[in-house]
């Protein structure tokens, strides 16, 4: 959560003394003679929240280090590039994520008790821009391995699942209902969030490294199980819940009550052009935000004949339509300051002059003599156990509509795949999500249960590495507690030419120059996060978040282009400066400056690499901890000699 503009008012001070505390001690006494112990400092690698709850799992730490200049890419490689390498280990959409992500790693960024969140979605859509706007490629895999596996549903978890695999020499084929991928990427988000330029450019980076794709194939209808068993050694299940909700109210039913999901459908394919003129959306979350502004669009950009049309569809309502003066209202059981949706499209859609109705419960449908829908009894309500209660003795009234949209949660479309169905909408997963009682079948996404896409992607990504297991013959491992693409210093090391000397088979503890180990290292990036109370935030100054310009919908609507600019080169590189390297050494030379004793010092020419800057000469050590009260970053531990 970013500070509030109270908080961002008061500059953090980090004071050494209270409050009346007129004397410094004498600081040799506090610091040295009273800090003598058998502790050395260790360097401690930790999971920075950020990443830990990123669930695509990024190594955001690593590439906002490559964007901020402090870990430099090859010769021949420029950083752009390499920094879109680091980020696409676990994610392959960038340019999409940066712009639809609602960002669970900003609100547990570190910085946050600091001043502000680091701009992590700002600067993965500039990431995502340039490698765009660059033509770069993934690169195609080492070795095949000639292993076929059946990628059903070509939506994010399909394609992050497909792009995994491929990169581990298998070939993947994504078998899809429709005519093309992106799942609800395509044929949910609107097009004003997510450009088809963007979404087309990042689906066909994917299928260059050698994803086959079979497209207008439903499995389950066109093929069924057995072809898949027969034709493939692994099946991925990524289909998505497709079939929107409705409520079980009187009226429910009518031709011109549409679920959110087949409106969106109608208008993202292009067949749903133009609305009636007085709307109701059901909702409350991010999908019915999505549809209100639709329709509000479409009324709009609407000027054809009043009226409402004598058959509603999805195809259908297109049929007629009203000029100006549309009236879209979003109704929703929770109080508005509690509404799912986030504030910021909740204001988009208040900026297109869509009215918000909280704390409200649709009834009944109202129908007219034909048998359409023609209004909504409402009654005021509260919410007991996420469950709305009807207020007794509360407001209730009636709404005029011609056309009524349930944007109320969606499920899985399961016919025909009741094999692996679990008989509620939703195909079951294990802990590699596989699917219990079926080998070699694995699963993800919102078909497992909905949720975001970047959970969607970090499920494809788990499942292949399941798959891989499998394919090899073996058991999956264990995952790790804090699951993501951890930093690993012996990469590191060899990124800078550094390879360890050979082991010389004798026991040594606690080496801090021995040429064959990773010394004074730790790794508990998977099982620790670490916490801003485990940083030194005196080191850093407070600096305001370089933002997105971000248009409001009312003028994109009007004038075209994107709602969200990506940032310039220079802003994101200052923005990127921002990240507080959690977990890992930030080169800021406070150890070797303040350490009294000179026991530590920079790693010599050469030997160099990311998280590695500094070691310690325990002989020169006396374990007084400057090092680690200096140490911005909660990197350096005062641990061995435990
Ligand atoms: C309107 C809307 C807006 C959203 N906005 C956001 C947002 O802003 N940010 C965010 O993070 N998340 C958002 N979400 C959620 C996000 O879109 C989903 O979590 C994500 O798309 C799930 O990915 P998936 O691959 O599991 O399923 P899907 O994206 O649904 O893809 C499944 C694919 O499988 C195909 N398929 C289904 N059945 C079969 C079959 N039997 N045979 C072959 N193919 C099949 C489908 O055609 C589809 O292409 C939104 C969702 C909706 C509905
Ligand atoms: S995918 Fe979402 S959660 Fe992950 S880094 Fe990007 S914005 Fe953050
Ligand atoms: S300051 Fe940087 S490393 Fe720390 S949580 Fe925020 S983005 Fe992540």
């Amino acid at each position: 959560m970013s500070a509030s503009v109270e908080d961002k008012s008061i500059r953090p001070t980090f004071r050494r003394y209270r409050d009346g505390e007129a004397t410094p001690g004498s600081w040799r006494e506090v610091l040295f003679q009273a800090g003598h112990s058998h502790k050395c400092p260790t360097y401690v690698q930790r999971t920075p929240p950020c990443q830990g709850s990123c669930p695509s799992g990024e190594d955001i730490r690593g590439w906002l280090d490559i964007v901020r200049g402090l870990d430099k890419p090859r010769q021949g490689c420029t950083w752009q590039e390499y920094a879109f390498r680091r980020l696409t280990d676990a994610n392959p959409f960038p340019a999409v994520m940066g712009r639809v992500c609602p960002a669970p790693c900003e609100a547990r960024c570190n910085r946050n008790d600091l001043d502000d969140h680091v701009g992590i979605n700002a600067l993965e859509q500039f990431i995502g821009d340039t490698a765009l706007r660059e033509g770069y490629r993934f690169d195609p895999p080492e070795r095949e391995t000639a292993r076929k596996v059946a990628v059903i549903g070509g939506g994010p978890a399909g394609l992050s699942c497909a792009y995994q695999l491929r990169r581990r020499g298998h070939t993947p084929t994504i078998i899809e209902a429709k005519a093309k991928l992106g799942g609800m990427l395509r044929y949910g988000v609107p097009r004003y969030r997510v450009p088809a330029e963007v979404l087309d450019g990042e689906v066909q980076r994917i299928l260059d490294i050698g994803v086959q794709v079979r497209p207008n194939c439903r499995v389950g209808k066109d093929i069924g199980l057995e072809e898949l068993l027969r034709d493939y050694d692994a099946v991925f299940w990524g289909i998505g819940t497709q079939v929107g909700r409705k409520l079980p109210i009187p009226g429910a039913d009518a031709p011109n009550c549409l679920d959110g999901i087949e409106f969106l459908h109608a208008f993202n394919d292009g067949r749903l052009r133009s609305v009636p003129r007085r709307i109701i959306v059901i909702g409350g979350g991010d999908t019915s935000i999505d549809v209100t502004t639709v329709a509000r669009k479409l009324a709009g950009e609407d000027s054809g004949a009043a009226g409402r049309p004598s058959t509603y569809t999805a195809d259908t309502v297109t049929a007629q339509a009203a000029g100006g003066g549309a009236q879209v209202t979003l109704t929703t059981i929770f109080p508005l300051e509690s509404m799912q949706a986030s504030r910021r499209e909740v204001a988009d859609a208040r900026s297109l002059n869509v009215e918000v109705q909280g704390g409200v419960m649709p009834l009944e449908i109202l129908l007219d003599g034909q048998g359409n829908a023609c209004g909504v009894r409402y009654a005021a309500c509260r919410i007991e156990k996420n469950v709305p209660v009807r207020i007794e003795g509360g407001r209730e009234y009636e709404l005029e509509g011609d056309l009524v949209i349930f944007a109320v949660g969606q499920r899985g479309d399961l016919q025909g795949l009741e094999a692996v169905s679990n008989g509620r909408g939703a195909i079951s997963a294990g802990g590699v999500f596989e699917v219990p009682g079926h080998p070699g079948h694995f699963v993800g996404g919102d078909i497992v249960t909905p949720h975001l896409l970047t959970t969607a992607i970090g499920h494809g990504w788990i499942a292949a590495e399941g798959i891989d297991a499998y394919l090899a013959g073996a058991e999956p491992a264990r995952r790790p507690k804090v699951d993501e693409h951890h930093f690993d210093l012996l990469k590191a090391l060899r990124h800078a030419g550094i390879e360890l000397a050979d082991y010389p088979h004798q026991q040594v503890r606690g080496t801090c120059d021995a040429g064959f180990a990773v010394h004074n290292f730790d790794n508990r990036a998977e099982r620790e996060i670490v916490k801003s109370s485990d940083l030194f935030l005196g080191h850093f100054t407070p600096e305001p978040r370089i933002e997105r310009e971000e248009r409001r919908l009312a003028a994109v609507f009007a004038e075209g282009g994107e709602r969200i600019k990506t940032l310039l080169e220079d802003q994101a590189v200052a923005e990127a400066k921002r990240c507080m390297s959690c977990g890992l050494c930030l080169e800021c030379d406070n150890c070797v400056v303040y350490c009294p004793q000179t026991a530590v010092k920079k790693v010599p020419k050469g030997q160099h690499a990311i998280g590695r800057y500094v070691f310690t000469d325990y002989n020169r050590c006396i374990g007084c901890h400057v090092c680690h009260d200096v140490c911005p970053t909660g990197y350096i531990q005062m641990g061995l000699g435990e």
